[in-house]
């Protein structure tokens, strides 16, 4: 098969952009270097991200990537430059179908109910909303009119099954994102060995094996399908990203993000997809965001350690303190989710609150308004530490040194009225929104349960294992569990599905 090439291709708009003013540098997957943001058109950087598949409640290691986008958002805008933000809605595909049909109501019902679910999380995190959030089943036309493209110019073919796809060996680019080629490589190299034994098998299943645009009807589909020039049917997953994107956002949008489990193959395929039909750069900048762990575990659905917003309310704590949670590490970095992570994000944030009470008349909803480049004053080290690739861990740190230092020389009125000026737009840029100072306490265990909790260590003390199991026992249907140190104990709240509240309660 012949290729084609790349009419303006990302290498070419790369080099374009960028008024010297210092802006924000953001790490590309594609080059492997942190390069500067900027509009290419000129007036608003546009970005794209894979958005929920709605079949159930988001966990919070798909909210991490979600709450890091909206960082990304709010210090772009911080910088006074406009944004034009896309997030899809993936509400038709296996999951999706499965779950309406096991419930037996409609598709079009059953992802309603979810992404309302998933709008009223984001409003409790705090996210803004993006300006368009497309659903697949709205863009099935789209989507078509983008694989007959593909097929008029000999990059998919349609097979005996009925299924349309795309032939990955016409697009000369396939593999750039995910460095194919040098995985391939070192697959190759390491074969013996049984790692590599492990990579081939997931290779062999997802990657050179051309992948499906349009997916012939199948009985499990139910009423779920489409009519199209091939036949009844429903898009393949990674079409409507490159439909929806193409539509709202046109080639060559500037940022396109997701979580790092997106970039082989389904960013891969969207390049593939996008480029090999407009033989235009699809987008110039890559965005990925590190997975959540929890308590040092991948969070999966198997170990039972896989949280909701919900799960997180029920143990006491609030969104707000879960936003902090996600935001303070690094996101190219995994991020270990811990319930005591949860308890030193409340006091943060108190400690924020106490700040804020002792600066002038402050309102609500921090101090973003004209759309110019907010102000920070004293806190600019901290904005500063966002335009280094987000470095938030480096930003909050920046933030407690300043707010320690101004809480102990005390200030001016006039430098008070300043300081709050920055302050709020600091606020605004990390969405955070602070409780009323001595507002929500941590929650106690009740005093029964903490004298169960010190009998069993009296009783351990003495080794008197069977009183100290019947105790743990009595613990656990009171709905708590004990987790031992050398100093002592600590009492663990546990939300259904297990996991636990840290309280810190030391034995002697
Ligand atoms: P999904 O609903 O599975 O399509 O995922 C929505 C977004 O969450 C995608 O950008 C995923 O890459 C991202 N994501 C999924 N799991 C995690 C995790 N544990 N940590 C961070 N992001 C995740
Ligand atoms: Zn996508």
């Amino acid at each position: 098969m012949g290729t084609r090439r790349i009419r303006h291709d990302c290498e070419e708009m790369r080099s374009e952009g960028g008024d010297g003013a210092k802006g924000l540098r953001l790490y590309d997957t594609l080059t492997r270097e942190v390069r500067e943001v900027s509009p290419s058109d000129g007036k608003r950087v546009r970005f794209y991200c894979c958005g929920p598949t709605v079949y159930g409640p988001a966990h919070i290691g798909n909210f991490r990537t979600f709450v890091i986008q909206d960082l990304f958002r709010r210090v772009v805008e911080a910088l006074g430059i406009k944004t034009r933000h896309v997030r899809n809605i993936t509400d038709v595909d296996d999951k999706t179908i499965r779950g309406s049909m096991e419930e037996g109501v409609t598709l079009a019902e059953f992802t309603a109910r979810w992404r309302e679910k998933f709008h009223a999380d984001c409003e409790k995190l705090n996210l803004l909303r993006p300006h368009v959030e497309p659903g697949a089943v709205e863009h099935i036309p789209e989507q078509i009119a983008l694989i007959e493209r593909l097929i008029e110019k000999g990059h998919a073919y349609q097979a005996s099954d009925g299924s349309v796809y795309f032939r990955i060996t016409s697009f000369v680019g396939y593999g750039k994102l995910s460095r194919l080629a040098e995985r391939e490589l070192q697959a190759g190299a390491a074969r013996q060995s049984e790692s590599a034994v492990e990579f081939r098998d997931e290779y062999e299943r997802e990657s050179v094996a051309d992948f499906a645009l349009w997916k012939a009807r199948r009985p499990e589909d139910g009423p779920n399908f489409w009519v199209s020039p091939w036949g009844e049917g429903r898009p393949g997953w990674h079409i409507e990203c490159s439909a929806m994107a193409g539509k709202y956002l046109g080639s060559g949008f500037d940022v396109h993000g997701g979580g790092m489990d997106l970039i082989f193959p389904h960013h891969e395929n969207e390049i593939a997809q996008s480029e090999a039909a407009t033989c235009e750069c699809f987008a110039r900048h890559w965005f990925h965001v590190a997975h959540l762990m929890v308590e040092g575990r991948k969070m999966s659905k198997s170990l039972g350690n896989l949280y909701t917003v919900e799960d997180i309310e029920r143990c006491g704590f609030t969104a707000e303190e879960l936003r902090y949670v996600l935001l303070s590490g690094q996101y190219r970095q995994p991020l270990n989710f811990t319930w005591d992570s949860l308890v030193a994000a409340r006091s943060a944030l108190q400690r924020l609150a106490e700040f804020r009470d002792l600066l002038p008349a402050v309102g609500e909803g921090g101090g973003k308004g004209s759309g110019g480049r907010l102000e920070f004053g004293e806190f600019s080290p901290v904005f500063e530490a966002l335009l280094d690739d987000l470095n938030t861990p480096a930003a909050l740190g920046a933030l407690f040194r300043i707010v320690r230092e101004l809480m102990k020389g005390g200030m001016s009125e006039e430098r008070a009225e300043r300081v709050r000026v920055g302050f709020e737009n600091l606020l605004w840029t990390f969405g955070f929104r602070l409780p009323s100072v001595g507002g929500v306490g941590v929650d106690e265990p009740p005093a029964e349960v903490v004298e169960i909790a010190r009998e069993r260590w009296e009783a351990k003390k003495r080794k008197d294992w069977t009183a100290a199991d019947g105790l743990r026992r009595r613990l656990a249907e009171l709905g708590w569990a004990v987790r031992d140190g050398p100093e002592g104990y600590t009492l663990l709240r546990q939300p259904a599905g297990g996991g636990g509240k840290k309280m810190n309660l030391q034995g002697e």
